[in-house]
């Protein structure tokens, strides 16, 4: 696919981000460890494990952008080897059929395929539905590596606020801000060549990847997205590492929660 992604305009971003996704659906997984060495496992692992899902008994989650569920497995995981929990469920909502396709095939290799533990879903994260999604019903709201693509981060956080219960957390793991500049510089480097490259190598395109980096810059660095959170309605602790947010690997990720009041 080739569409110029730089000069389209706002109102068609929805639908050229489901041509990317779809595009690379079926070589994701692979991309996803070609171009981080392997470094989303231990973001993601962070993610989860911060979260620590099923402390406090069964939680009823939603990963939305889920994709291939990266984060519904690792959440299940997590909940039944450290809790003994097999009641703790996950929705897994995206807005590409491919990407769930993809999950569902994987998730029919584990345990909780064909169990209430887990479900695939395809919504909008700006607009879950009033009906399939209802007010207070979730526990716990993930997104990863996956706001930066919706059009409106503010209708995506008022979604997450909206389906919470009163008290549930909202988690968001995204990249970031790299506050250091030399680390920055290395970063801006291996971004703009290495992954394009590695995009046309191992997935056949380009500019998929190209645009997956664009928007990695135009997302708002750490302070600006707590701020967002708050403004949702949503109480954050302080703005620094383990209050408001935690980075990883000095800002190339970061992981933002906040608890529904
Ligand atoms: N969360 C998964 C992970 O960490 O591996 C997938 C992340 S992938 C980079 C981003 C996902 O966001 C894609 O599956 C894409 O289809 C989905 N997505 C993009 N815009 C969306 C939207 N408006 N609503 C729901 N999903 C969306």
């Amino acid at each position: 696919a080739s569409f110029g992604f730089k000069t389209v305009p706002e109102d068609q971003k929805e639908y050229l981000v489901k041509n990317v996704f779809d595009s690379v659906a079926s070589k994701y997984d692979l991309m996803n460890d070609a171009t981080s060495f392997g470094v989303h496992r231990l973001w993601k692992d962070a993610f989860v494990s911060q979260l620590r899902p099923g402390r406090n008994g069964p939680m009823k989650c939603i990963d939305v952008a889920g994709g291939t569920g990266d984060i519904a497995l690792r959440i299940l995981d997590y909940a039944r080897e450290n809790y003994y929990d097999r009641e703790t469920s996950v929705d897994v909502v995206d807005i590409n059929a491919q990407m769930l396709k993809e999950g569902f095939k994987r998730f029919k290799q584990t345990m909780y395929h064909n169990t209430p533990q887990i479900s695939f879903n395809e919504s909008n994260a700006q607009e879950l539905g009033t009906e399939k999604f209802e007010d207070n019903t979730y526990d716990l709201y993930t997104i990863a590596f996956g706001i930066r693509n919706c059009t409106s981060i503010p209708d995506v956080l008022k979604e997450a606020h909206r389906v919470l219960k009163p008290g549930g957390t909202f988690a968001c793991l995204e990249f970031s801000r790299v506050n250091n500049p030399l680390l920055n510089t290395l970063y801006d480097q291996y971004s703009f060549t290495v992954i394009p490259l590695l995009g046309t190598i191992l997935a056949g395109d380009r500019d998929s990847y190209q645009y997956l980096v664009e928007s990695i810059r135009k997302f708002p660095p750490q302070p600006e997205f707590a701020r967002m959170i708050r403004d949702a309605g949503f109480a954050t602790g302080k703005d620094v590492d383990g209050g408001a947010w935690t980075d990883q690997w000095g800002g190339i990720a970061c992981i933002h929660t906040g608890v529904k009041i």
